[in-house]
Order: C-alpha cells, then sequence, then structure tokens
C-alpha cells in the first residue's frame, strides 16, 4: 500500500485540514442529546474525546465552512461571498478530481461488480461529497445530507442540488443506486414520547425528501432505542408505524435499516428485529437493510472463515430475505467478536481480519451493491496535531478491490494478512483488555447479586422453617 506522496500532499486542497468530520458516522454522533438513539456513554466519551482535538483549530474564511453543516454556508444572503466561495470551491473541487490520491477503478474490469467507497464529507455542500469520492478512487460513497447534530438545518440550496446533479452525471455515479446518505444520529424512531416521536419523524421525512431532490435512491439509519426497559417488540412496532408513514409521504427512496452491535437497548442487533420492522413495513419496496460488518460480527455474526461468512449470510437469507440486502458498510473491528461494541477499525488490522474481506469481495451475492467504508483515518502529523488522512480510504478501496480473485494461499494474501494483523496488535489487545476487565466486573457483580441473593434465601428458608417448626 502506497501512502500519500509529498506531491500529493501538497496538491490537497487547503479545505481539506479544515474539514475534518463526516467522516465516520459512527464516530461522529453524539454530542447533542440524541433523542434516545445511541447508548455506550464510555465509548461516546472516547470519541467526543478525540473528536474535540481533533477539529480544534478551524480557520474562519468564506472558504472553510463548518463541517458539519453542509448547508450553511449556502443560506448566507450576501452574493459577493458566495461567489468567491463557489469560485475557490470550483478549484478545489477541479484539484480533487483532476489530482485524485488513486484513481476510480473502472468496476467492468474487475472480476466482480464491487462498488467500493467511503462515507465522504459533504461539508459546503451536498455536491461537494463528489469531488470527494473522486479524491479517493471511490465508486460508491456514503454522506450525511444536513448537519447531522442539529434538529433542523436550512432548505437544499438551489445551488447545491442542481451542482450535485451535474456532478453526479459528469461523473458517472449512478446516484440510484450507489449513493446511501447516513442518517443523523440524533433521530430514534422507536422514541416513545409522542413530542420527541414527532421530531425524530420530521427530521427523517426532511432527510428522505432531499434524498428524492437529488436523486438518491437509498437512504441508511439506526432503527433507533428502545428506551427504559427495552420492551424490542414495542419498539419494532413504533420503528414500522414511522417508516409506513414517511414512505406514504415520499415517492420512491428506499428505507434501509442499519444492524447494529447489540448493545443495551439500541435495536437491530439481531437479524429477528430487522425482520419484524420490515414484516410491519407496507411497502416492501421501499424497505432493505444495510449490513455493517463491524456491527454483525461484535452482534455475534462471524464472518471471518467462508464457512462463517456462508452461515451468516444464510441466517440472513433465513430471517430477513437476501432481497432486502442493499448496501454494506465495510469495517474491521477493534473488539473481539460478540462484545457488542462498536469500534471501527482499518481493514485487515481489527479482529475480523482480512480473510472476512477476502469473503465479502469474492461473493457473488453481493456485486453491485454500494460498499461503505466507515474506517478511522485520523491520524497525527508531525506537530502532535489530529488531521485526516484520506489516503488511508483510498488505498483500502485499492486493497479491498486487489482481494477479488485474490488465492488465500498465495504469498501476496499472507503478506498483507501478516502486515496488517501487526498494525492492528496492540489496538486489538488494549480493546480486548478493556472488554475483558468489564466482563470479569459484570460477572462479580452478578455473582456477588447472586450471594446476596443466595445468602437472604437461605435465611427466608431458614426463618420459615424456624417459624413452622
Ligand atoms: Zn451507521
Ligand atoms: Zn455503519
Amino acid at each position: 500500500m502506497v501512502r500519500r506522496s509529498a506531491r500529493n500532499a501538497a496538491k490537497e486542497p487547503a479545505t481539506t485540514t479544515t474539514t475534518t468530520t463526516t467522516t465516520d458516522p459512527h464516530e461522529e454522533a453524539i454530542k447533542t442529546e440524541t433523542n434516545g438513539a445511541e447508548a455506550d456513554s464510555e465509548e461516546l466519551k472516547q470519541r467526543n474525546k478525540r473528536k474535540a482535538s481533533a477539529s480544534e483549530p478551524k480557520p474562519q474564511s468564506v472558504d472553510s465552512p463548518e463541517a458539519d453543516s453542509p448547508e450553511e454556508e449556502e443560506s448566507k444572503p450576501e452574493p459577493k461571498k458566495r461567489k468567491t466561495t463557489s469560485s475557490t470551491k470550483l478549484s478545489s473541487q477541479q484539484e480533487q478530481t483532476e489530482m485524485p490520491l488513486a484513481p476510480r477503478t473502472a468496476v467492468n474490469t474487475l472480476r466482480r461488480a464491487m462498488y467500493i467507497g467511503a462515507h465522504v464529507s459533504a461539508a459546503g455542500g451536498v455536491h461537494n461529497s463528489i469531488p470527494n469520492a473522486i479524491h479517493i478512487g471511490a465508486n460508491a460513497f456514503a454522506l450525511f445530507l444536513k448537519s447531522q447534530r442539529k434538529w433542523t438545518s436550512p432548505p437544499l440550496a438551489d445551488d447545491a442540488k442542481n451542482q450535485f446533479h451535474a456532478l453526479i452525471k459528469q461523473h458517472g455515479y449512478d446516484a440510484t443506486k450507489h449513493v446511501v446518505p447516513h442518517a443523523s444520529y440524533l433521530i430514534n424512531l422507536a422514541q416513545a414520547d409522542a413530542a420527541k416521536a414527532k421530531q425524530a419523524y420530521d427530521c427523517f421525512l426532511d432527510d428522505l425528501k432531499r434524498c428524492e431532490a437529488l436523486g438518491i435512491g437509498l437512504y441508511n439509519f439506526h432503527p433507533g432505542s428502545a428506551g427504559p426497559g427495552g420492551d424490542m417488540k414495542a419498539a419494532c412496532g413504533r420503528i414500522a408505524a414511522q417508516l409506513n408513514k414517511a414512505i406514504k409521504a415520499t415517492k420512491s427512496v428506499v428505507v434501509l435499516l442499519e444492524n447494529m452491535c447489540g448493545s443495551g437497548n439500541v435495536v437491530g442487533g439481531r437479524f429477528e428485529e430487522l425482520a419484524d420492522i420490515i414484516s410491519q413495513v407496507e411497502d416492501k419496496s421501499r424497505i432493505g437493510v444495510c449490513l455493517d460488518t463491524c456491527h454483525a460480527f461484535t452482534a455475534g455474526y462471524d464472518l471471518r472463515t467462508p464457512e462463517a461468512f456462508a452461515q451468516t449470510l444464510a441466517e440472513f437469507d433465513r430471517t430477513i430475505g437476501l432481497k432486502y440486502l442493499k448496501a454494506l458498510h465495510l469495517n474491521d473491528s477493534k473488539a473481539p467478536y460478540h462484545s457488542n461494541r462498536d469500534l471501527h477499525a482499518n481493514i485487515g488490522t481489527g479482529f475480523l481480519g482480512l480473510r472476512a474481506f477476502h469473503n465479502i469481495m469474492n461473493c457473488p451475492t453481493l456485486e453491485n451493491l454500494p460498499m461503505v467504508l466507515e474506517t478511522p483515518i485520523e491520524e497525527k502529523d508531525a506537530k502532535g496535531k489530529t488531521v485526516e488522512n484520506k489516503q488511508i480510504w483510498a488505498d483500502e478501496i485499492k486493497l479491498l478491490e486487489s482481494l477479488i480473485g485474490m488465492d488465500v494461499e498465495s504469498e501476496e494474501f499472507n503478506r498483507l494478512e501478516c502486515e496488517l494483523q501487526k498494525k492492528g496488535a496492540a489496538e486489538r489487545r488494549r480493546i480486548e483488555e478493556q472488554v475483558e476487565k468489564k466482563a470479569t466486573k459484570e460477572k462479580k457483580k452478578l455473582d456477588g447479586g447472586k450471594k446476596e441473593r443466595g445468602a437472604m434465601d437461605a435465611f427466608v428458608v431458614k426463618k420459615k422453617g424456624e417459624g413452622e417448626a
């Protein structure tokens, strides 16, 4: 894997260093109140800590709008500033597209029709997602349609919409199939509280309408959280009811439930839960699933060996139906199998390992589906500042494409597999220790509880016996 050359690094547009966000949606979430959507506080704290350092200095200039507010720039009324912005944007776009970190592979030259990309930034307007995708050689991509941390955003600007359509056409992306926006984390369609449920619904519907205005055919979201008490069945019912309403209010976009890692009361860790929601959706042509490999693995669906992978796909087919599988998120996992933790790792460096991705890349069932990387790309630069290195995605896309048809017994595969596992070893160990510690703590708590209960039971029995005697 070639790292970015100094020349390319220098050529990277100035805006790149300031558009620090929208890389890994799972790392994004969260600073705001989440409408009950996400859980694991320990992980959130870690991510927020990292995010805070990652997004520190943002030069205030018209050329670098707030990364998380894709539409904000367009909504500013001052025409003069806007002109400056768009001409600068254009040259930045040109650089992105003319000097990519890696060229896009023509899918028809691959032995299997695999459309691989990443969740790219849409800072400055949704249209910017396209040069950002081209920059890393992506044949499919995800983006946020608006700020994922705010409940309301300015309407989709005509200029951004028109540029999106023009660029999609110019660069030959199929927006109906290979562009999969990710919903805001604020949205929890399982919300039981009426006012909060309406807020979530409005935000969701607004996103679906944006998809349709942009000619986008798929939209991916986290099913939601069942809330205190965790009645999954009732939560699935509420999600389906919201979906039925939103589907009726729109024309064509297919909504994709993302499988989750099965922590706490989050809906979607089990395939059965997704199937339950789908069974209650009236228009089956408008519902599907986006399979996240990291979530599946830590939820207990193995993908590592060809046999385990086939078994997981068979289980998906049996419970949900493979015809509903419309997109994939390709992430390795820093956390071990069945740990219910959501920590994305770079391809091949995690507990899934390169073999799992070899299984995926050689699976005919998955051909033509959009495959989106949500792997970490933050690195420390020479001064210790956290910066994004998009070369990582460019390299991962090429790595995944190279796995198509690769012999797993070959020296090349073995070398790659070993190199990548070695690279991720320290991080795997660190997270594994965390997981083990937590498990021991919980076991102790459970055992302690049992002992106490046991002592109490014995006491009650003894008392009872005394009384009877
Ligand atoms: Zn997601
Ligand atoms: Zn995902």
